[in-house]
């Protein structure tokens, strides 16, 4: 009774669209994922989305302890069914994006590697999500959505590079290791989904002297994609105290030119035109 299709329909489990639910059920495909994960008896696995366990078992297999988070109590209360002879699993009910990282026990030689096939709909926040609690996080292997996975690993130059692209490559690596057909998936999603994989940083590509103002930053930049750097800047209510002159000589120290569209950035730009700036604004007296 372990093939994902028989739990499926032994438990009765109607696929719920709203929490973004679409099973694994290719074999292969599980197999291939717990590859990549590279799961040893020293890692805590953090899954999310643990659905109806198949990816779990796998996990569980290698790693030291593992952390089931899932939102939906129907779900819950079949992990608990299936995972029961498992004593190194973890079931919790609950919403990923409120997990708290911080608060996994461990011990110092352990690492959090954060695992899943997730609900595409929380892609974003739990990215970030993610990045502000990477402190307690070495890496990460994730489902996502296809064009998702193209926009964060795009390079400069491109039309898919943009917020995500430099705001997660700043903080972590990411590859994208393997494309999933969606006949693997049940029910089978409208969209492509492909995998990544990475870790973070111990230090971020670039120094940065405020990560809350970098954020806001590269937001800033690319609020209007087909606008000049500069425009972006000018109209934003984080350069809002900076006069126009200033700004301009602001960007003359970073040695970026303002007439550049944002795409052409690179991280490390991204990186030293937020230190300058931030210390620009910073230096403003407020209205
Ligand atoms: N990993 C499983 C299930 C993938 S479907 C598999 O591959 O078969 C995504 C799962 O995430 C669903 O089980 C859904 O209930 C769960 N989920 C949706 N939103 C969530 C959230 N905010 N926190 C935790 N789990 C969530």
């Amino acid at each position: 009774m372990n093939l994902p299709k028989e739990i499926i329909s032994r438990y009765a489990v109607k696929p719920r669209k709203k929490l973004g639910q679409s099973f694994l059920i290719d074999k292969n495909v599980i197999r291939k994922i717990s590859a990549v994960a590279q799961v040893s008896k020293n890692d805590i696995v953090v899954e999310v989305g643990a659905g109806i366990g198949v990816l779990t078992r796998d996990l569980a297999e290698n790693a030291s302890k593992l952390i089931a988070v899932e939102i939906d109590e129907k779900l819950v209360e079949v992990l608990n069914d299936k995972l029961s002879d498992y004593n190194n699993v973890q079931i919790c009910h609950g919403d990923i994006l409120k997990f708290d990282f911080a608060s996994v026990d461990r011990n110092e030689k352990q690492k959090i590697k954060v695992i899943g096939n997730i609900p595409y709909n929380i892609s974003t926040p739990l990215l970030f999500h993610l990045i502000s609690s990477r402190r307690f996080i070495d890496s990460y292997v994730l489902m996502l959505q296809k064009e998702v996975i193209q926009r964060l690993i795009a390079t400069p130059g491109g039309k898919n590079y943009g917020i995500p692209s430099v705001i997660l490559q700043m903080f972590a690596t990411v590859e994208k290791v393997l494309d999933i057909p969606a006949g693997c998936f049940y029910p089978i999603p409208k969209v492509e989904s492909s995998v990544i994989k990475g870790f973070f940083m111990e230090k971020p590509l670039a120094e940065l002297t405020d990560e809350d103002f970098f954020i806001k930053l590269v937001r800033v930049a690319f609020a209007q994609r087909r606008k000049m750097l500069i425009n972006n800047l000018k109209r934003s209510k984080l350069m809002e105290d900076v006069s126009e002159s200033l700004l301009k000589e602001l960007l003359r120290m970073t040695g970026i030119n303002g007439q550049r569209r944002s795409e052409t950035l690179s991280v490390q730009e991204f990186g030293a035109l937020s230190n300058i700036l931030f210390k620009g604004q910073a230096e403003q007296p407020t209205k």
